[in-house]
């Protein structure tokens, strides 16, 4: 199925086209026409939104970091120029060893789609930083709610002070590549100069190096999970099937109240469910935003027995950075109870977000402070 382009919007010197595709929503974001093919070394960062040249010395340099020989040799898939897909025409054998997300619906053992206690939701947000980030953020901040961002290494340089705030207010940061391409469709070395330049941009912007990361569109198999992990990230998609599609209402495909409809109807769900879950929302657009701060979030914050975190808050993970914590504070998992039996606050000082039954007791000064020195101490 092939939706129609529905919207073309200026950023920072590149537009948007969103695509849509059978099965699985497919976006092809910030995407600027015209990426040189020619080789120039790079004085600081890539072409914006470019895919990288691999043949730059600092590319070449990451290159020696990733055994090839231990990776996969599925061919890069091709981008379906019309729907954006990746995916091969119906009838193709993809082999079951590929394990691709998109394609195959195949979730690899180690992927992170999934927060492990029932009734937790890991809140991610993609594709900034952007203009309109400030305003989530503001959001967040007001409700002591934090949240896992997944920015774009091409946002990153345009907004670096966005990402700075972020960082500082307790957000947890991970890599959502350099130019949104499907990582699929890219050669190993494709691969590995689009997560490195990120972490690069991420690095010299906040001072540690994110584990986390985020395929575009979900666009991954084990070719790309192998380079991946040899590098040291985690390869984190979302649980299956809970797109909000926020991203379409930018294109005019959808509405906020479609979009918040959708999210109404996960409610019910999340609660039988064996495990908690991990969203696709993003923050590049304002009407993103918009539906995240005065629909989804309002929302959810109403319902009980819904524990609000971030990524690596949900999965108890004290190293969400090559460095450690960074400015992010673990609470221990023993201080937060999916079972809505404990009463406290509706929010702690340490973005732990319950929903209205106050799943968060209240934290002991002392937990807190310790989370603090520990902060400090693995900065
Ligand atoms: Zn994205």
């Amino acid at each position: 199925m092939v939706k129609p382009l529905a919207s073309v919007l200026a950023l920072s010197a590149a537009i948007s086209v969103v695509f849509a595709h059978a099965g699985h929503a497919l976006e092809k974001r910030a995407t600027t026409p015209g990426c040189s093919t020619t080789y120039a070394p790079v004085t600081a960062y890539p072409a914006l939104d470019c895919v990288p040249f691999t043949q730059d010395p600092q590319v070449v340099n990451w290159l020696k970091l990733v055994d090839f020989t231990k990776t996969p040799t599925f061919k890069p898939s091709v981008v379906d120029a019309t729907t954006g897909s990746t995916c091969p025409p119906a009838g193709t054998v993809i082999p079951a060893d590929q394990c691709w997300w998109t394609c195959q619906k195949c979730e690899a053992p180690d992927d992170v789609t999934t927060c492990p206690t029932p009734g937790t939701w890991g809140l991610t947000y993609d594709d900034g930083p952007s203009p309109d980030s400030p305003r989530l953020y503001d959001y967040l901040k007001t409700h002591n709610q934090k949240a896992t961002l997944f920015v774009v290494g091409s946002r990153v340089v345009s907004y670096p002070t966005t990402l700075k705030r972020a960082y500082t207010e307790g957000h947890h940061i991970g890599i959502h590549t350099w130019s949104h391409t499907a990582m699929t469709s890219l050669t190993n070395e494709q691969v590995v100069a689009e997560l490195k330049w990120t972490e690069k941009a991420i690095v010299d912007t906040i001072g540690v190096t994110p584990i986390y990361w985020r395929p575009p569109y979900g666009d991954v198999d084990n070719r790309v999970r192998n380079i991946a992990t040899q590098l040291g990230y985690k390869t984190s998609i979302w649980t299956m099937d809970f797109d909000t599609n926020d991203w379409n209402i930018p294109a005019n495909i959808t509405t906020a109240s479609a979009v918040i409809s959708t999210f109404q109807a996960w409610l019910p769900k999340v609660a039988g469910m064996k495990t908690g879950f991990i969203v696709l929302e993003h923050d590049l657009f304002p009407q993103e935003v918009d539906v995240a701060i005065t629909g989804i979030l309002p929302l959810a914050y109403q319902q009980k027995g819904l524990t609000i975190v971030p990524i690596a808050q949900c999965r108890n993970d004290a190293k969400p950075y090559k460095e450690g914590l960074g400015t992010f504070v673990l609470v221990p998992n023993n201080t937060t109870s999916p079972s809505g039996t404990n009463s406290g606050p509706k929010s702690s000082p340490t973005g732990v977000h319950s929903g209205a039954s106050g799943l968060v007791p209240a934290l002991a000064g002392s937990a807190l402070a310790a989370g603090s020195v520990l902060a400090m101490t693995l900065f």
